[in-house]
Formats: C-alpha cells, structure tokens, sequence
C-alpha cells in the first residue's frame, strides 16, 4: 500500500486537566528526517538522551515554524499561569501544568498574544472550522530570521490520539531520531541516528 502524500494537518494537544491546550500544525505523515540540531524550517521527531529529557521523558516534535506552527489556546500567559522550570543556561523554558504536572511543550524565545483567524491557519478539521471564528492564541513571536529563531518543540505524548501520528508506528519504521547531547563536550558528540538510542537514552 502505497503512503499517503504528506500534508500539513492541525493536530490538537493538551495537558491530561485541559488547562494547557494547543494545536500543532504538522506535515503528515511524518518524513524521514535528515538534518540535526534543526536549523532551518525542518519538522523534526526525535528524542534525546541529555539528562533533562531523559528524565522528562521528552518525546520531541519540533514543528518547522516555531511561530506558524504552534499555537497556544490556553493558557494565554504561560509564564504566568503554567509552571516552569530551567536548568542548564536556563534559556529554554520547560513549562509544566502546575495541577496534572503534564509538560506539553518547551520555549526558547519571546511570546506575545495574537489574534488569529484559526479558518485561515487551514485547519482541515470541517466540524471544527465552523467553530473556531477568530480567536485570541499565544504563540511565539518572530521577525523571520535566523538569527532571532525562536524554539519551540512539543511532546508527542500531549498530541491527542490519531491514526496519522502512531507513536509505535514512528517508531518501528525508525522515523524518530536519536541525539547525543550526553557526552561530554570534549568528546565528539556522536551523529544523529534512527536505528537505536545513543547511550543513556530510550525508545
Ligand atoms: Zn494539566
């Protein structure tokens, strides 16, 4: 059977209580990917074995555009209202939900309040295109370049079910890439790769 040609679907997220919820906008199926760290306008799936997301247990999807790509429809003040935590240079942010501890995404950059036009964001979800009129969202703000690229990466485990995103499925046809961020920085980080985890990380 022949694959479904790739294409950029809404998928909706949340935190296990509801109080965190999003929409990811994605290219699926998922591509087998190329390229790490993700520099450019490049979907990625991958987990890494850093001793942070390890012991989250972070599944990462980086949506290739951290501004048009991810979309926060609750809370609107995630400094505020979620929880954070930030280790290391502590540029990243790991929010967390501060009542079901679920981390449904983490942020480098500055974020701002917008309001979109979910219709015109291409939703391909009709029953719910009839819903979402205009709609006040927070979300990464960005000029566009490079240099000022913000980060955003969510956890696939926060993305509601659906036949097009299988864990398992991305998984066994090794489509998720593994990084190195373990070893130490005089040794030389190793390739990214997608047949097994570097040491010290997991499936
Ligand atoms: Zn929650």
């Amino acid at each position: 059977m022949t694959e479904a040609a790739p294409k950029r679907q809404s998928c909706h997220g949340s935190c296990h209580c509801g109080l965190t919820k999003y929409i990811v906008f994605l290219t699926l199926p998922h591509p087998f990917s190329s390229s790490h760290p993700p520099q450019g306008m490049a979907q990625e799936v991958y987990r890494c074995n850093c001793s942070t997301c390890y012991k989250m247990n972070f599944f990462h999807v980086h949506p290739a555009n951290p501004r048009d790509d991810f979309i926060l429809l609750s809370p609107l003040d995630p400094d505020h209202t979620l929880s954070t935590y930030q280790c290391h240079d502590k540029q990243r942010k790991f929010y967390f939900c501060p009542k079901c501890g679920v981390r449904c995404f983490t942020f480098t950059g500055v974020g701002e309040t917008n309001v979109v036009s979910l219709t015109e964001l291409a939703t391909e979800d009709q029953e719910r295109k009839k819903k979402e009129g205009n709609q006040e969202i927070w979300r990464a703000k960005w000029d566009g370049e490079n240099a000022t690229r913000p980060y955003v990466s969510v956890n696939a485990t926060t993305i509601d079910l659906r036949e097009d995103f299988d864990l398992r499925v991305l998984i066994e046809q090794k489509r998720v890439q593994y990084f190195d961020d373990r070893s130490e920085p005089e040794e030389k980080k190793k390739e990214a790769r997608w047949d097994r985890p570097h040491y010290g990380g997991s499936y």
